[in-house]
């Protein structure tokens, strides 16, 4: 089933043309990244897609809905940034189960849903801890664990290993595919960075000035030398 289509959707702010007419569909369960260099209109393709910003024209269905036409809290995405975006006066408990306390869960249900969810990122451990407490791999993973909580729809990611080392770079991605593996999540992810963009992907969306110039499988791709 289709879980994303972008219909000729195109944004400009003022004079710059930050996306060009873009076609794009994501299908449930697919694993799809968003390549190319600082500016060429990733993250804004992303914040329409999350609806935080509205597109100069075309339009946006999420499963099969009108973005336009779907509240905020209704429209089940996760989200994962660069920066974690941890509140840091609560808990990491209370951080993971902040979108099930806005959705006004049920207490038990709550508590069962965020200690999976910290499973997930294997760090049940650090319930009780503030995130300043907590290395920055370990905040990455619980953001990712908060954007999982509720199982959404679609999650988008966007830049989420930018402000990791290496190493760290590395064990985060083999974590995150494996999450999208048994999850059988929907992913888009956004990254400048192609050796990542070509070990995570089930198909990369190569963008430059605004414009996708490709969308194929990474053994696809033909990268400029
Ligand atoms: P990327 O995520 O690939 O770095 P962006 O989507 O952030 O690219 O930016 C694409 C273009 O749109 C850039 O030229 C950027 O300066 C411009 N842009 C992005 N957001 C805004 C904004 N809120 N106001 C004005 N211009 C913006
Ligand atoms: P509070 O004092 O607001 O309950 P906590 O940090 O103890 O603050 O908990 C925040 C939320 O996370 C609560 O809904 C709680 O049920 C849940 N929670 C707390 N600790 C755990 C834990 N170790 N495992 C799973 N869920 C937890």
């Amino acid at each position: 089933a289709e879980m994303v289509r972008l219909d000729g959707i195109t944004k400009a702010y003022g004079e710059t043309v930050a996306l060009h007419p873009t076609d794009l569909s994501i299908r449930e369960g697919e694993f799809v990244t968003l390549l190319g260099p600082s500016g060429s209109g990733k993250t804004t393709l992303l914040n329409l897609i999350a609806g935080s910003t509205a597109p100069s024209a075309g339009e946006i269905w999420l499963k099969g809905r009108d973005v336009t036409q779907v509240p905020a809290n209704r429209r089940e995405l996760g989200m994962v940034f660069q920066n974690y975006a941890l509140f840091p006066h609560m808990t990491v408990a209370q951080n993971v189960a902040f979108p099930l306390t806005l959705r006004r869960r049920p207490r038990a249900e709550i508590r069962r849903e965020v200690m999976r969810a910290l499973e997930l990122v294997h760090l049940p451990h650090v319930a009780k801890r503030k995130p300043r407490e907590l290395s920055g791999g370990q905040q990455q993973r619980i953001a990712i664990a908060r954007s999982l909580v509720y199982n959404p729809s679609l999650i988008l990611m966007d830049e989420p290993l930018g402000a990791l080392d290496r190493k760290l770079r590395e064990a985060l991605q083999f974590e995150i595919k494996k999450l999208h593996e048994e999850l059988r999540m929907t992913v888009l992810y956004v990254t400048h960075d192609q050796e990542e963009a070509l070990t995570m992907s089930n198909r990369i969306c190569l963008m430059n000035e605004g414009r996708m110039e490709q969308v194929a499988p990474p053994q696809e791709m033909y990268f400029r030398p």
